[in-house]
């Protein structure tokens, strides 16, 4: 496999950062004045914040008020390269990582790549839900989201109706919660407006949640609120 071509050996030792998100990127920027040789590595050009991907995935929010690029953060730097790349293999003994456009050798290597969504096992969850782990996963919910009403006005069949404005989020950590109260508020305040054909009494919204109360983790005061 080739290497990953205009990252030059210049004496410098070289950083490896695979992630560009939280993570990844803070210490890129705190290595910015060092005498280390950086190369951030990501699948993606952008840095995605996530907390408020609940706001894409309900309409509130454009997806590039949550991201940008992350060669933004590296402008006029000499010794920072960016490349976008998949990680494929780490190959600890000769010190390279593999990825989709090539082979990089590495002095020290940073894996943050993040998590990808935990269904604890459950299959029928995994194969079912529309998972909110990254940029294009809160649009392909808006996008069920809204296609979900746009067909609940074509549908007569009133049952497939109910189905169509009817929400089940599984979990009641901090995403489900506040995802949950976001629906709610579009529910109360915009989409009454959007489709004034649709009534949104009929409009759903469930929380599936394990432990005993939403929240869980967090205060008992907090705890209550996020309920309410
Ligand atoms: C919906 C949601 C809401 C959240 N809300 C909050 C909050 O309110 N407060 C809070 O503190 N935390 C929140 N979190 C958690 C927080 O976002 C994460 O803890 C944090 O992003 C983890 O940082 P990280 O650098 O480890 O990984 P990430 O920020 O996930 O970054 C991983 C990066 O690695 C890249 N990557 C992944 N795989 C590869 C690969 N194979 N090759 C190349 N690149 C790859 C990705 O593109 C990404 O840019 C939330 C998370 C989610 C999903």
């Amino acid at each position: 496999m080739k290497n990953i071509a205009g990252i030059p050996e210049n004496g410098k030792k070289r950083v490896v950062i695979v992630g560009g998100g939280f993570g990844g990127l803070k210490l890129a920027k705190s290595l910015k004045k060092s005498d280390f040789q950086i190369v951030l590595i990501d699948k993606n050009n952008y840095h995605q914040f996530q907390p408020l991907f609940y706001q894409v995935a309900t309409a509130g929010l454009e997806p590039s008020a949550i991201s940008f690029p992350l060669r933004k953060a590296f402008q006029n730097q000499q010794h920072i390269h960016f490349r976008i790349a998949g990680l494929e293999k780490v190959d600890a003994e000769s010190q390279a990582i593999h990825t989709d456009i090539g082979v990089l050798k590495y002095d020290y290597l940073v894996l943050a790549i993040g998590a990808d969504t935990n269904y604890f096992g459950n299959q029928n969850i995994k194969r079912h839900a529309t998972p909110m782990k990254s940029l294009g996963e809160a649009i392909n919910l808006r996008n069920t989201i809204l296609t979900n009403f746009e067909k609940a006005l074509n549908e007569t069949d009133e049952k497939v109706v109910n189905s169509l404005l009817n929400f089940v989020i599984v979990g009641g950590g901090p995403t489900g919660t506040e995802l949950a109260g976001a629906l709610a508020e579009m529910r109360n305040y915009i989409l009454p407006k959007d489709y004034p054909e649709l009534d949104f009494s009929r409009m759903k919204i469930y929380i599936l949640e394990a432990a005993a109360k939403v929240l869980n983790g967090y205060s008992e005061a907090s705890s209550v609120k996020g309920k309410k």
